[in-house]
């Protein structure tokens, strides 16, 4: 595979209870942030792996019944916290960043679309599609914020599930194949089913760190993967698939119990974050 730099962008936080993200987790609302991941290519220059929170989530959730998101899960983002503020100040203009990855449209992952005018978006078709169904109550109940989408996502999408397929490497099983996004092997996308439809994740090989499995919100944390601990079924069916979901948790794991020292990391993970902030 071909080494890509990555950078992990904070883009903000959301409280909410942590045992609705671990079944034996705490009643009182703990702090999960919310990370993106600049991703510097060797040809393609800057790509970014979601978006994070951005200023557009709290305008899209201002109105109702959108305002119910926000409600749910209250939100702490400071000016300058935004994907593109964080790319720009690294050097790499939002306009000048071709690619965007998508693992799902959840609105914590999308808000930030806007700012990259530019870019292709790689994303499932299986998620788009569902972005479309239902009303704005229905939709904001499942996490999705119809107004982040910008008007022409139809023509600038790119889907995961007509890229080429190619084998992952063993040390990845039960995971079997990627779709390869540029086709060079540096970006490989991976099926992570049951938290929502359309939901993947992104394998590199990180220059710093060797292989490097972005694995969005197909578990909470670190933690969740290192002792298989799923959120309890309740959050899990609410927004997606309770079995699949407990089923990609459970690869994770065999993943992280074979090879420990290969990272794995959840979008929402209280250790990646406190490494982000280190090394900003
Ligand atoms: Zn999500």
């Amino acid at each position: 595979m071909r080494e890509i730099h990555a950078i992990p962008l904070l883009t903000g936080h959301c409280r909410h209870p942590e045992c609705m993200t671990l079944r034996d987790g705490r009643w009182q609302p703990v702090a999960f942030p919310a990370l993106a991941t600049l991703l510097i290519h060797p040809d393609e220059g800057p790509v970014l792996f979601d978006t994070g929170y951005d200023p557009a989530f709290m305008a899209a959730t201002r109105p109702f019944p959108e305002r119910l998101y926000r409600w749910a899960t209250p939100v702490s983002h400071t000016p300058g916290q935004d994907a593109a503020s964080q790319c720009a100040a690294l050097g790499y203009e939002p306009t000048a960043v071709r690619h965007l990855v998508l693992s799902h449209f959840h609105g914590d992952h999308v808000a930030g679309i806007h700012a990259f005018p530019n870019a292709q978006i790689h994303c499932a078709r299986a998620g788009l599609q569902d972005v479309g169904r239902g009303g704005r109550l229905t939709s904001t109940r499942r996490g999705i914020l119809r107004a982040l989408l910008p008007a022409d996502i139809a023509a600038r999408a790119r889907f995961f599930e007509d890229a080429p397929s190619t084998p992952l490497p063993s040390w990845l099983s039960p995971f079997e194949r990627g779709a390869d996004l540029l086709g060079d092997g540096s970006l490989l996308a991976v099926e992570l089913p049951g938290h929502c439809p359309g939901h993947w994740g992104l394998l590199i090989e990180d220059a710093r760190r060797g292989p490097h499995f972005l694995v969005a919100d197909a578990a909470w944390s670190s933690d969740a993967i290192r002792r298989d601990m799923p959120p309890p079924g309740l959050t899990t069916a609410f927004l997606g698939d309770t079995g699949s979901g407990r089923k990609t948790l459970n690869a994770l794991h065999q993943v992280w119990s074979r090879s420990p020292d290969i990272r794995l990391t959840p979008s929402h993970c209280r250790e990646r974050a406190a490494e982000a902030q280190a090394e900003a």
